[in-house]
């Protein structure tokens, strides 16, 4: 049934109109490449925006999804939501600019569709990773340097202070040096500074539970391959969606991942 399903959904991206704009919003009230010419236009780039589950479930994916399609179309992208693995192979993604996985959880890919995304992302395509992200794939080695760390546990929702740690990166640009907000903190198997260019730390003085220490990161991005990865472990919270500030550190950073140059 899921294989069905998965080939009709290759089929429904690969026939009759460019791939990329078969799920893709009007653009009517935007002034797209095509200065709002016409349905047939191509756009600019393309995401995908990944929401499938195999652990525990958000409610906010419900908030995250629209929220992030409707910045990004705004962005020029063409945006396709779907939770079928079956997305992911060559054919696929060679329409796709920017894989997102937006709050997954558990082990959503099988082997070959873990190929096919890591030969996208090696080969110059983006990845971002939201939240729950992280909560994924602990037993493909190559996704703990994709996505540059694990979850480990997390105390209750509160308010803490985001520490910004690199002003000129897009996803920073538009928030506050010490940046207070309500999430759900993720504590992590192990610090990512390592493997990555951390572009925010959350205070664990300015809240309860944390455990990873003095040093927290909780966005992040780095290259990979050829390709780009951009982290942000915020997200829980169905109220985070509808924080301007928040959707547009989110969009910016799947952006960012787009584009050449940005991560240090
Ligand atoms: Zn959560």
């Amino acid at each position: 049934m899921a294989l069905i399903v998965g080939v009709a959904l290759v089929a429904a991206l690969g026939c009759g109109a460019p791939p990329d704009v078969a799920e893709s919003p009007s653009p009517a009230g935007t002034d797209g490449p095509a200065g709002g010419a016409a349905t047939s236009a191509w756009p600019r780039r393309s995401a995908v925006l990944f929401t499938r589950t195999e652990g525990f479930r958000h409610d906010s994916i419900a908030a995250a999804a629209p929220a992030l399609t409707t910045e990004l179309t705004e962005h020029g992208f063409a945006v396709t939501r779907t939770e079928d693995p079956g997305a992911f192979t060559a054919e696929g993604l060679a329409a796709v600019d920017v894989v997102v996985f937006l709050e997954t959880t558990g082990d959503v890919l099988d082997p070959p569709q873990e190929a096919a995304l890591q030969q996208f992302v090696e080969g110059g395509g983006g990845w971002a990773g939201v939240h729950s992200a992280l909560d994924t794939e602990y037993d493909w080695p190559f996704y703990a340097t994709l996505a540059g760390a694990h979850f480990l546990s997390h105390p209750a929702v509160q308010t803490a202070t985001v520490r910004r740690e690199d002003a000129d990166h897009p996803a920073m640009a538009g928030v506050p040096d010490a940046w207070s907000r309500t999430d759900e903190w993720y504590d992590l198997r192990a610090n990512p500074r390592p493997g990555v260019h951390v572009l925010a730390t959350v205070d664990e003085a300015s809240y309860e539970g944390g455990q990873l220490g003095d040093d927290h990161p909780i966005a992040w991005c780095h290259p990979v391959g050829d390709g780009s990865s951009f982290v942000t472990a915020m997200g829980h919270t169905a109220e985070s969606w509808r924080e301007p500030r928040f959707v547009d550190h989110v969009v910016a950073g799947i952006v960012s991942v787009t584009e050449p140059g940005h991560c240090g």
